[in-house]
Parts: structure tokens; C-alpha cells; sequence
């Protein structure tokens, strides 16, 4: 929720975008005209990255109030073909693969089968497995311009997680945890389980198998997916894991706080500026001397696996080089 009363009009979550080009006093004139109810371009040309809500060290949430008004003036322009499948995806197919009750769950979203064999092997032996349009976490409508259905439909998701008796559930999707750690505090919502990112189950599991870890010695460039805007505090976690199995996180311009979208969200909206994005994206790793991409989020290795194995980059989800590490399905 945008935090009106903290903003201060420095200007600093136009002028920091790292997909537009305002000097410092534009940057706040497109922030005043936003604030003051007009439709600035700034909403039009935003990618939907979530960036800015860190950007404004006030805590003023502005990527907040251009969501607000992409949604208010439908602005993004974005095909029906486009909502019409995030509109059917709370009635896809869902399944639940019944584990050991003395296990945390795992909940894999819509999105559990994108990146094949990734659940397979003893990482996750015997937990319980939620995938499908009843898990579907709704965040996706984000990049979309809309925030009502990821608010209308919080509920619906936290009552069908509930409804497995589960005190803790791991999430694979970056944007289901998002939801489920951060934003359903702003709805009100409460959540009978305890969210436990992937990357909090992996790093624990490293540290549980210790022995058995093999370090990759391999410089990877990390893609950081636009959700994790909401759940800063996995950064330090990751960090610990990479150290963990042997993995060197470049030090590259497009990392942390400066990290590029993969360019997905432009694919329906403006197929050669999504193209720019990623050509950004993955010259940044290679100049700051990645061999790999690295990668948590599914949407990203679909967007953006084909450019880097073009770049003579390898491409592997943090589930991946976790196993590799351990010599599971080596
Ligand atoms: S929202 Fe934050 S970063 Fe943007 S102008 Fe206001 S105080 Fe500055
Ligand atoms: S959400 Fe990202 S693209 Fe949109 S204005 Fe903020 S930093 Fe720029």
C-alpha cells in the first residue's frame, strides 16, 4: 500500500528506474502529477519490476501507487488473450501428492512442472505435494497492471493451503511466498502455517548434509525475480547457500537492488523492448564474468535460458545446483 504521508517528492523511485531515462527534476514531476491523480508516463512505460518500493528509502511503497492507477486506467494495454489465462488458472486441474504428515508440504503454484525433474531425487523425498489452480497464488496479475485479484483472491488460496492440516508449507514459487509472507499482512489475512521459502529448505538441508556436499566452484550470475522485492530478507539466505555449495555470486550491475526483470512482463505489451531487457540482462553476466545463470524463479528460465545458452552461458535453476552439489541424479 502506498504510505502517502512518508513521501517526501525526492523523486528517487522515477530517477533510480532502471527502464526509463528522467533527470531528477522530471523524475519528480512525474512523481507529483502521479500523487496528485493524473497518469503520468512513468505508469505507462513501467515494467511492473516492484523495484521502486526499494528504492524509496522512505518506505513509501511507489511501485504501489503505479499499480493503482494501471489498474484505474488500464494504461498497459494488455491483450484479453492475456488476462483470460490468469483469469482461468484458479480452475486448472490441482492435485495433491500425499507425503509424511511429520514433513512440511510443498506448494508448487501453477508452475510446478515448467522446469522437468526438478522435484525429483531425495531433496524433497516425502513431503506432501500441492500443485494446481487451487494453489495458484493470483501475483502474476501484477505484471498485468491489476492488484484487485491478488487481493480478492488471497483468501481463497490461504484457505486452500489451510485445508491441509500442514504447519508449514515450502513454496517454490518466489510469488506465492511474496504473497503468503508479505502482502497478506496489507489484507488482513490470516495464515494458520508457517511460509517457508525454498530457498530457507534448501539452505537448511545443505546444512543437514554437509558431508555430502561436493563445492561447484562455478560463478554464476544470479537473476533475482521481480516478487522478491516483497521478501528482502532471503538475500542473506541465498548468499549463505551459494557459499555453502561452492557457488560464486558475480558481483554484476543488474544483482540486488539493481536486479533486471527478465522480461517477461513486456512480452504481451511490447515484444522488442522485453528483447532489449533481456539482451541487458544476460551481457551484464557475461561481462562481469559469469559461466552460468542462476536462477529461482520458473517464468525466468523460460524468458531468458535460450539468450544466455546463446551467450555460452549455462542455465540452472538454485534447485539444480543444490543437487549438483550433493550428487543427486548425477
Ligand atoms: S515515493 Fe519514495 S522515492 Fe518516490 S518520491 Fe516519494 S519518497 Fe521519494
Ligand atoms: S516498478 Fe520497476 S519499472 Fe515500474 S517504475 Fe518502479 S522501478 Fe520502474
Amino acid at each position: 500500500m502506498f504510505i502517502e504521508e512518508r513521501c517526501d517528492l525526492c523523486g528517487d523511485c522515477v530517477f533510480l528506474c532502471p527502464y526509463v531515462d528522467y533527470d531528477r527534476e522530471q523524475s519528480i514531476e512525474q512523481w507529483r502529477k502521479l500523487m496528485e491523480g493524473e497518469t503520468p508516463e512513468i505508469v505507462g512505460q513501467c515494467v511492473t519490476c516492484v523495484a521502486c518500493n526499494q528504492f524509496c528509502d522512505k518506505g513509501a511503497n511507489p511501485f504501489d501507487l503505479i499499480l493503482k492507477r494501471q489498474e484505474e486506467t488500464g494504461v498497459l494495454n494488455i491483450p484479453e488473450q492475456n488476462t483470460e489465462v490468469f483469469r482461468n488458472l484458479p480452475d486448472a486441474p490441482s492435485q495433491v501428492i500425499e507425503g509424511d504428515a511429520d514433513k512440511p508440504a510443498l506448494s508448487l503454484c501453477s508452475v510446478g512442472d515448467f522446469v522437468p525433474g526438478l522435484f525429483d531425487g531425495p531433496l524433497f523425498a516425502g513431503m506432501t505435494v500441492l500443485k494446481g489452480g487451487d494453489y495458484f497464488c493470483n501475483m502474476g496479475w501484477v505484471h498485468l497492471g491489476y492488484e484487485t485479484p491478488v487481493r480478492e483472491g488471497a483468501q481463497r488460496v490461504v484457505d486452500n493451503l489451510s485445508a491441509t492440516g500442514a504447519t508449514e508449507i515450502v513454496f517454490y514459487h518466489d510469488d506465492c511466498y511474496a504473497l503468503l509472507a508479505a502482502m497478506v499482512k496489507d489484507y488482513g489475512v490470516e495464515i494458520p502455517f508457517r511460509p517457508v521459502h525454498i530457498i530457507e529448505y534448501l539452505l537448511d538441508y545443505v546444512k543437514e548434509h554437509g558431508g555430502e556436499v561436493t563445492p561447484l566452484g562455478m560463478k554464476v550470475a544470479y537473476q533475482q525475480p521481480c516478487a522478491s522485492r516483497y521478501t528482502p530478507w532471503k538475500d542473506e539466505q541465498l548468499d549463505e547457500l551459494f557459499r555453502l555449495i561452492g557457488v560464486e555470486r558475480v558481483e554484476r550491475e543488474y544483482d540486488r537492488r539493481y536486479a533486471l526483470c527478465c522480461g517477461s512482463p513486456m512480452v504481451p505489451r511490447d515484444r522488442e523492448k522485453a528483447n532489449a531487457i533481456k539482451k541487458r540482462n544476460i551481457d551484464d553476466a557475461v561481462e562481469h564474468g559469469a559461466q552460468s545463470m542462476a536462477y529461482l524463479c520458473p517464468l525466468c528460465v523460460l524468458n531468458l535460458r535460450k539468450r544466455a545458452d546463446a551467450a555460452g552461458l549455462e542455465n540452472y535453476h538454485i534447485i539444480e545446483l543444490v543437487k549438483k552439489a550433493l550428487g543427486h541424479g548425477q
